[in-house]
């Protein structure tokens, strides 16, 4: 029998790829600015009281501020109509000012979120959720794509430049995370595999990976027996526990202990994904005004 104890996995830091990005993003803006006379800008359309939404979007508007960008947070009460928040957004669409369009979900029950994310502008969708921007990513266009998915994707290449040929296994397929996930994961020629929750045998399924992405919202749903040992294990899950600690949807202990490496809850992708907001309102900022769109990928 073998004495080998397996080596842990290395923690893949977010926070410190995050801040790494902003550096790149700062520079960007700076020359933009000093250039070309070009001050990227997000309005962000926060509508209703949801607490978790007023933290986001607080955050969201200081780490633009913090590379340079200009943000402005566009909040409507939860009772506003539905036609109240289109004409918000025809105006933004129009104003050759606001670079990037951000409306924060979810949204109150009387407004349709498919009408909202329909009535933006596709060059200034930087959350890459119109049909437009889904459809160029799934046919290998240039666009403006989900920043999650885009934040995990630079956390993989981070410790696996390489992806031609591996087997990428994504947990979860919805719009904002999922799909597009499995789409970046497809254009960089890994083999992929999307489980959700109608699969059969997960463990089985997310064995299959050499990266594992978990998207899922289900706090401990990805356990060691469901990773491949030497799996680069990607943990999208934000879960409250009782105690008010956040939790990802994978058992971070015991599938440390197995994969080669792994993200924490927090501290992985979440700093990410706002670095890739920040990242898609620069490029907006660039394609309209017709400058080349600079590439933030690692
Ligand atoms: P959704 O609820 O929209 O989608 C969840 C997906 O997981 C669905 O496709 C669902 O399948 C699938 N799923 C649910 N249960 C299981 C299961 N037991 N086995 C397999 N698949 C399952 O969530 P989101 O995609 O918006 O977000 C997922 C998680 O990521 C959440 O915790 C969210 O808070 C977090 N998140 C974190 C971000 C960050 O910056 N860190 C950004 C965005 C999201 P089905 O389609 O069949 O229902």
């Amino acid at each position: 029998m073998s004495n080998v104890v397996p080596s842990p996995a290395q923690t893949i830091d977010g926070r410190k790829l995050a801040a790494a990005l902003r550096v790149r993003l700062k520079n960007h803006v700076d020359v933009l600015l000093n250039d070309h006379k070009i001050l990227p800008s997000l309005a962000v359309v926060l509508v209703g009281d949801d607490p978790a939404s007023h933290v986001y979007v607080a955050n969201k508007k200081k780490a633009a501020e913090k590379v340079g960008i200009r943000s402005s947070v566009h909040q409507l009460p939860r009772e506003t109509s539905q036609d109240e928040v289109l004409k918000l957004l025809h105006k933004l669409n129009e104003d050759a000012r606001t670079h990037g369009i951000l409306v924060q979900l979810p949204l109150p029950k009387q407004i349709d979120t498919a009408t909202i994310l329909r009535a933006i502008e596709p060059a200034k969708d930087v959350d890459g959720l119109t049909v437009q921007n889904a459809g160029r990513l799934a046919s290998g266009l240039a666009g403006l794509f989900p920043c999650t998915p885009l934040g995990c994707l630079a956390l993989i290449k981070s410790v696996r430049p390489q992806l031609a040929g591996l087997h990428a296994v994504v947990v979860g397929r919805s719009n904002l995370v999922g799909k597009p996930m499995a789409q970046l994961l497809l254009r960089e020629n890994c083999t992929v595999t999307v489980v959700h929750s109608r699969s059969r045998d997960l463990d089985a399924l997310t064995r299959l990976g050499d990266i594992v992405v978990v998207a899922a919202g289900k706090p401990g749903l990805v356990t060691a027996a469901g990773i491949k040992p030497g799996a680069t294990v990607i943990d999208v899950g934000i879960n409250r526990a009782a105690d008010g600690t956040l939790q990802g949807d994978v058992d971070f202990a015991a599938v440390a202990r197995v994969a080669g490496a792994i993200t924490p809850v927090p501290g992985g992708v979440g700093p990410m994904t706002i670095a890739y907001l920040l990242a898609n309102t620069v490029a907006a900022a660039c394609r309209q005004h017709e400058l080349t769109q600079p590439d933030f990928s690692i």
